[in-house]
């Protein structure tokens, strides 16, 4: 209850700090064009600094704006209980799990090889992945973070 009424305040308030704000900006007076050009220097213009929420080198990219997500995957997979195992060498533990950007999952395992696993999804990704934690500009160095 307190935290409600807490907040309430803190809300009214802001709404009250941006009701000041705009009462300020339409009492500024017109930049006032008639002034003949031989009147004082004109003022510097008003200039509103937005800034970038972040800067562009700390931003983390949407997923939009990579190939996919990668993470390893240690422990044996079992899947509708059963343990995956590579069907070109029959490893069945230390995985990549890759979640590319049109919603496929793969698997890559420690010798390389690459399938794909469609009972899994990028909602499954997203549940089992961590933080991202690193960008890598080519899968090698992907795959080298990873420890593969
Ligand atoms: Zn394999």
């Amino acid at each position: 209850m307190f935290r409600r009424r807490a907040r309430d305040r803190e809300f009214r308030e802001a709404q009250l700090a941006g009701h000041a704000l705009l009462q300020m900006h339409a009492n500024q007076p017109a930049p006032d064009f008639a002034r003949p050009a031989t009147a004082s220097a004109p003022a510097a213009p008003i200039t509103e600094e937005v800034p970038d929420f972040l800067p562009p080198d700390l931003r983390v990219p949407s997923r939009d704006e990579v190939e996919g997500m990668m993470m390893r995957w240690e422990q044996p997979l079992v899947l509708d209980g059963e343990v995956r195992e590579c069907p070109q060498c029959g490893a069945y533990r230390d995985w990549i799990v890759f979640s590319m950007r049109d919603d496929t999952i793969w698997l890559r395992c420690r010798a390389g090889h690459n399938t794909a696993e469609p009972r899994l999804d990028a909602a499954w990704y997203n549940r089992n992945s961590g933080p991202v934690d690193a960008f890598h500009p080519t899968l090698e160095e992907g795959l080298r973070h990873c420890g593969h």
